[in-house]
């Protein structure tokens, strides 16, 4: 940063932003797209209860007719229930088969439509029937029973009630959930789940926020402070004003992102659908040349139906679906699963100090005022120039004066203007303020630079907020902050997982930084930084390949977490996490989440592998059992039908495999 001699200072450099955050607002990661994959015939039990029964009822007509009537009833006629009933159990088949012939690539359902089909033409009608019955009932059955993720997911849903107490006037009146407006005021009891997020307006009372966060502990709340919906409300009423509703809540999003990673493509879901592609002519191929040396057709059924590669493609959904759940549980908002594997393979950790390695909640430790300035103008001047501010650095100067009783007058609303980084600077009823960072200030006012170094020592070790009133100096205010009681096992944690550099960025002073970065035991610090030299820094790291994951409080970090491999924000009461610039939003500020979220990503990563290894294992063995006729010499005519359970067999290995990771985590605290 060059000096700036005449200083300008709301345009400063070009950084200064006026009152405002920069939400990404409207960002709902995921969103569009995806929706056309499911190459698994995604079909729910309830939808087609009534076909399966109809069909089911068709076929088992025939069986019994040519059982009871052996003789008297011709062929044709006993038969044509049956066909029927194959053409219906198999027509959810045939339409996501022709679905994936018009996207122009074949996939399990075509495979087994073919199959279907293929029986069919060979006058086996009942055969046909009951196929597509065991592929129909039993793939959705596995899918809706083992499907861990699916009742979390209900689990997560059935937190919110259906209904709200909306107040009007001062009248109560129960409506359901899907009237409910933000701007509404809603009445919430003791012991009931909050329907929405909101604000509270009156009332305290304390939460559990359990379900959002992991933890436990109750919450308080009282006017002003934000709630969420799915939480529970333990001990007093409280009226809030409705902020979102529906899926904006936050436990919405949450339920929303995690049905989205079935549905995502990672690059690594692209190459595994790319090799499922690959499967499909060679099934085919094997089908049609075991036909041609055979003329078996019933060889070349179970062919297809064996070799479906319908595992393969539930590899890696299916266990990001449970990863994304189990660390729901936990709080952890992971965005897209690309992060998710990106953090299996995280060889750097880079830390923010203010509200993530530290608490963010400062005590002012020390006043030092200039020569001939009272203590109480120091304060009231930081004070009234940081009442407008969210910084955790303002939140606690106003608080300190506020036990000094000293109360900023409101004023400065207009005239405001925050600089990310660096300080603020204020027009209010004591003149123009700027509160700030001393280099900030130094660079504005160039001829108070002897004075701020004149309480420098008196301020050793401490973060220092320095205050000018229209051009004079006014002092300094020394704040500190508390390292969160387990950063330092979290940096243990982080090592012995193997990651080779944890690094501690901060805007704050070096001597700060150095007490703080000494008791951690991290591997290097760098202070004195502003958002932007962080967002480089950053950069620099990911150039020399490093494999960076960085967690910030999302106040002023959002470039950096948006740059690093995985950025993660810390914090439910932080800052708008939808709008959050990371890929993982935390809903607690508990630091062993990151560790956790690496370990996460690295059994994802081994489920999802042993699952590719088992599924393309298992569909090899049954092409080979199928193509070489060894299971119709085992089973006869039953081979079709045996193949249509060997069919599920993957699936069933991929969900349960895929479950363990949902179980993973369930002990964690
Ligand atoms: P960190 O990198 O530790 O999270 P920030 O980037 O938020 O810190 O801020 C860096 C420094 O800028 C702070 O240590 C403080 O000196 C100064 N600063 C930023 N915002 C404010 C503010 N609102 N009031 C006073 N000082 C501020
Ligand atoms: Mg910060």
């Amino acid at each position: 940063m060059s000096t700036v001699t005449a200083p300008a200072p709301h345009t400063h450099d070009g950084h200064a932003h006026k009152h405002d955050h920069s939400h990404a607002h409207g960002h709902t990661p995921g969103t569009g797209g995806g929706m056309e994959c499911c190459s698994h015939h995604n079909i729910e039990l309830e939808r087609y209860m009534l076909l399966y029964l109809v069909g089911g009822v068709l076929v088992v007509a025939t069986v019994i007719a040519r059982w009871l009537f052996p003789q008297s009833i011709p062929e044709q006629i006993a038969q044509f229930p049956a066909l029927l009933g194959a053409l219906l159990l198999g027509s959810p088949l045939f339409y996501a088969a022709y679905g994936e012939v018009r996207r122009g690539y074949a996939s399990t359902s075509s495979l087994t439509s073919l199959a279907i089909l293929a029986a069919i033409a060979t006058g086996q009608f009942v055969v046909a029937g009951a196929l597509a019955f065991i592929l129909l009932v039993a793939d959705s059955f596995v899918r809706q029973r083992a499907w861990g993720a699916q009742r979390a997911i209900e689990e997560l849903v059935g937190l919110t009630p259906d209904t709200a107490r909306v107040v009007t006037n001062g009248q109560e009146s129960e409506v359901a959930l899907t009237a409910v407006k933000v701007g509404d005021i809603v009445r919430v009891r003791p012991g009931e789940n909050l329907p929405v997020d909101g604000v509270v307006v009156t009332g305290v009372s304390t939460i559990n926020q359990a379900s959002l966060t992991g933890e436990a502990a109750p919450h308080e709340v009282q006017p002003g402070e934000p709630v969420y919906a799915g939480t529970t409300n333990l001990s007093g009423v409280i009226d809030l004003r409705v902020t979102q509703v529906g899926s904006d809540t936050t436990i919405g999003k949450v339920t929303q992102l995690i049905r989205e990673a079935e549905q995502s493509k990672s690059p690594r879901q692209l190459i595994i659908e790319q090799v499922a592609r690959f499967f499909v002519p060679v099934t085919l191929i094997v089908a049609f040349v075991v036909w041609f040396l055979t003329r078996d057709m019933n060889i070349a059924i179970t062919v297809l139906v064996v070799a479906c590669p319908s595992a393969l493609l539930l590899s890696s959904p299916m266990a990001m679906v449970a990863a994304f759940a189990s660390a729901a549980r936990l709080g952890i908002l992971i965005k897209r699963t690309n992060y998710l594997e990106a953090a299996a393979g995280i060889d750097t950790v880079v830390l923010d100090k203010t509200g993530t390695l530290t608490t963010g909640r400062f005590a002012v430790s020390r006043l030092v005022p200039a020569e001939g300035v009272e203590g109480a103008e120091l304060l009231m001047a930081a004070a009234n120039g940081e009442q407008h501010s969210n910084h955790p650095l303002a939140k606690s100067i106003l608080q300190t004066a506020e036990a000094a009783r000293i109360k900023p007058d409101g004023s400065g609303g207009g005239d405001f203007e925050e600089v990310h980084g660096r300080g603020i600077r204020a027009r209010t009823s004591m003149g123009e303020l700027h509160v700030g960072r001393a280099s900030w200030i130094r660079e504005i006012f160039p001829n108070l630079a002897e004075q701020m170094k004149a309480v420098e020592p008196r301020i050793e070790g401490m973060t220092g907020v320095h205050v000018v009133r229209d051009g004079r100096y006014l002092g300094v205010v020394g704040l500190e902050d508390r390292i969160r009681f387990n950063a330092k096992a979290v940096i243990e944690r982080l090592r012995e997982l193997g990651v080779r550099r944890v690094v501690m960025f901060t805007g704050d002073r070096m001597s700060v930084a150095e007490r703080v970065g000494r008791a951690l035991g991290v591997d290097a610090v760098e202070a004195e930084c502003h958002p932007e030299e962080k967002h480089a820094l950053i950069q620099e790291l990911e150039r020399a390949q490093r494999r960076v994951m960085m967690v910030g409080d999302g106040i002023n970090d959002g470039p950096s977490l948006a740059e690093a491999d995985v950025g993660v924000a810390m914090g439910l009461g932080g800052s708008d996490i939808a709008a959050n610039s990371a890929g993982v939003a935390l809903m607690n500020d508990d630091l062993s989440r990151i560790p956790f979220l690496i370990e996460l990503g690295r059994r994802t990563r081994g489920i999802v592998v042993q699952n590719i290894a088992i599924s393309i294992v298992i569909a090899i063995v049954g092409l080979a059992l199928a193509a070489t006729g060894g299971l119709e010499a085992v089973f006869g005519a039953g081979a079709i039908l045996v193949a249509g359970f060997y069919h599920v067999i993957g699936d069933v290995f991929v969900i349960g495999n895929s479950f363990r990771l949902f179980r993973f985590g369930e002990n964690f605290t």
